[in-house]
């Protein structure tokens, strides 16, 4: 699928936007204090002045009213200009839970903190749920007019700095392990909800986060209360691309920076782009590329075109396919450019440690696998 000459357009101006604002390493510090946070506030209010946050959300909540594909240039874009901004792609996902069973309010509420530039999160794993979700305990007991919710969720991106979590707990102990399971909205800032930070090798994206007695309205639940399963299971097709997209970003940053090194980058008299044993390599990895970005943006496209239900399995390709060629593009990257590939300066080592987490969050690429193998077999 071609992009149109806007969103050509669109592309190029975010890659202007992200070499203005970010395109240097002493740049990218300053914005997230020395490299120790993955997201700026100072760049999300810029990229909501100029509009671009929600291009893809509907205006009637106050979005751009743009497509799916739209986003995904937003995305891939972004990705590629290293902007730190990664939880808006967070609070993106939770948006497509909240705009497809969430209350009038609570869509107003998620679009626009998104397009302000405002962060949200979801809180569903736990430290005894991860791949198997229906193990989810964190308990919400009703209680009059409210909901009493008490147990821990780990893992959580942006927590420290999302409006709201959007929690998946446990209402009912009888039935089925998917049955039960209620989605509730909760603000950051309600009493009884503390976090601590989860060291990882990246910057400070994840907590874990603890509930004691953390009491919100019943008007909290989004969608039926004890009917989460169902919905979130309806929401994973956008997430999966949502991935998908920044990693294919990612990707292409990787590339491109290894091209740049292989054309100066003089060793036994020549520069060593001129060596077979790379030039293939780098090949293969533009083909990778190439092919990814071709199915990433077909099956956009059918997002767009209302087949969103139907897209399991193309999602869930798509999510592990970019992934892998992001993590394996910016292995080989810094493999080709040699010591150089490990220093912090050459930005490539940031690359491998940005690659490593998405086969592993959103669904780990084993589970995507069985996604994909259940359709066929
Ligand atoms: C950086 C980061 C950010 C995250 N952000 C969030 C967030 O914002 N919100 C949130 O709720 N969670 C988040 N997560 C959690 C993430 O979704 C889980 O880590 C992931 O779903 C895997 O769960 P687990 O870590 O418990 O691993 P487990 O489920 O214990 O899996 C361990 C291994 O077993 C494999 N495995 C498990 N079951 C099967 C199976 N049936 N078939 C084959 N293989 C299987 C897995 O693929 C994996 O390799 C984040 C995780 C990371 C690392």
């Amino acid at each position: 699928m071609e992009l149109s000459a806007d969103q050509r357009e669109f592309a190029e101006a975010i890659r202007g936007f992200c070499a203005q604002e970010c395109g240097s390493l002493a740049q990218r510090d300053a914005l997230t204090d020395g490299g120790t946070q993955s997201n700026s506030r100072e760049v999300l209010r810029k990229l909501a002045e100029l509009g671009w946050l929600g291009v893809s959300l509907p205006e009637q909540y106050g979005g751009g009213g743009g497509s799916f594909v739209d986003e995904c240039v937003f995305l891939e874009q972004t990705s590629r200009g290293l902007a730190p901004i990664t939880a808006y792609s967070t609070g993106l996902t939770a948006a497509q839970t909240y705009l497809k069973w969430g209350s009038e309010d609570q869509k107003k509420t998620i679009v626009s903190n998104l397009v302000a530039g405002k962060l949200e999160a979801i809180a569903l794993s736990e430290p005894g749920a991860g791949s198997d979700l229906g193990g989810v305990r964190l308990n919400a007991t009703r209680d009059g007019d409210d909901y009493v919710i008490n147990g821990q969720k780990t893992w959580i991106s942006a927590a420290h700095i999302a409006e709201h979590l959007l929690v998946l707990a446990r209402e009912d102990v009888t039935g089925t392990k998917h049955q039960g399971l209620t989605l509730l909205m909760v603000p950051t800032s309600t009493p009884g909800l503390t976090m601590r930070e989860i060291q990882t090798m990246e910057p400070h994206t994840v907590n874990d986060v603890f509930f004691t007695d953390v009491r919100v309205p019943a008007a909290a639940v989004v969608g039926q209360p004890r009917g989460a399963w169902k919905q979130l299971m309806r929401g994973l097709s956008v997430e999966r691309l949502i991935i998908a997209a920044m990693s294919l970003g990612a990707a292409q940053r990787s590339l491109e920076d290894l091209l740049a090194y292989v054309r100066q980058r003089e060793q036994f008299g020549q520069l060593i782009g001129s060596f077979q044993a790379l030039r293939h390599r780098i090949a293969d990895l533009a083909t990778d590329i190439a092919f990814a970005r071709s199915f990433l943006y077909d099956v956009a496209h059918k997002v767009d075109a209302g087949h969103e239900d139907a897209l399991a399995s193309e999602s869930a390709m798509a999510k592990m396919r970019c992934t892998e060629i992001a993590k394996n593009t910016a292995l080989e990257a810094m493999q080709m450019m040699g010591g150089y590939g490990y220093a912090r300066e050459y930005g490539m080592e940031g690359q491998v440690r940005k690659a490593l987490a998405p086969p592993i969050y959103g669904g780990t690429n084993e589970i995507q696998r069985e996604i994909i193998a259940k359709s066929l077999i």
